[in-house]
């Protein structure tokens, strides 16, 4: 149906290594709504929000990691980091209480976005099993 071909062809997005569009957002090229920053990490909010409160968060620099799939021992500094910040995160939004951290890892997992992120949801009751 609609909704498979559309995880398809967002499945279809290889990681190429290219420059990602979260490039020009750390440069602030292109603009965001930034919620929290700090030297290592920057999280924004997602421009199709799933739930009312829908962060990305970010390192700073790529590093090799255009997904969790990538990641090697000298990674885990700043993937550590990235957890933290999620949940000074779910704070600062007041959800802490209730809250889903995702990452999606590479095309079954319908990465579009090949520069390491996670997910930050909350603001109504989730389900699971999610799809
Ligand atoms: P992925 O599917 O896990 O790779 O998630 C990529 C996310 O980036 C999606 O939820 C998109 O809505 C989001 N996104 C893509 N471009 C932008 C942008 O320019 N600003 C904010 N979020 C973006």
């Amino acid at each position: 149906g609609n909704e498979e071909a559309a995880a398809k062809a967002a499945a279809e997005i290889a990681d190429t290594g290219a420059p990602t569009i979260f490039d020009k957002i750390i440069a602030k090229e292109i603009p965001s709504t930034i919620v929290y920053e700090d030297d290592k990490v920057l999280a924004f909010r997602d421009v199709n929000p799933q739930a009312p409160v829908h962060i990305l968060v970010i390192p700073k620099i790529r590093d090799g990691l255009t997904q969790l799939g990538k990641a090697e021992p000298r990674h885990a500094e700043v993937l550590g980091h990235l957890l933290f910040a999620a949940k000074l995160v779910a704070e600062r939004e007041g959800i802490v209480d209730g809250f889903r951290v995702v990452i999606n890892n590479g095309p079954e997992a319908c990465q579009s976005v090949y520069h390491l992120h996670l997910h930050v949801l909350g603001g109504r009751q989730l389900k699971w099993p999610p799809g």
